[in-house]
């Protein structure tokens, strides 16, 4: 029965291929980054990555590349920044 499981897991992550930073530059969204080890976050401005890496990077694979700003820790995560599930969502001025 494990063995099932794992391979519903194994079909779940193929389904889940990787966005590359052209796909995210065509939204016109930027890369949010995490530091596994502070906490420390920030979004990436893509047009900048695209014109570093290319368009075919895989957006995944930035986190190998980058360096935590706050910490120096090289154990970052990227994920696509989209509005909806970025940081929590700005509050306007008053708004809170
Ligand atoms: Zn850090």
């Amino acid at each position: 029965m494990a063995g099932f499981k794992r391979q519903a897991l194994d079909d779940e992550d193929r389904r889940r291929r990787a966005i590359a930073l052209g796909e995210l530059a065509a939204e016109g969204i930027g890369v949010f980054c995490w530091c596994n080890r502070c906490g420390h976050n920030a979004t990436l401005g893509i047009e900048r990555l695209v014109q570093e890496l290319g368009p075919a990077f895989p957006v995944p694979e930035l986190g190998a590349r980058l360096r935590c700003s706050g910490c120096g820790s090289k154990d970052v995560a990227t994920r696509p920044g989209w509005p909806a599930v970025g940081p929590v969502a700005r509050h306007g001025p008053g708004a809170g």
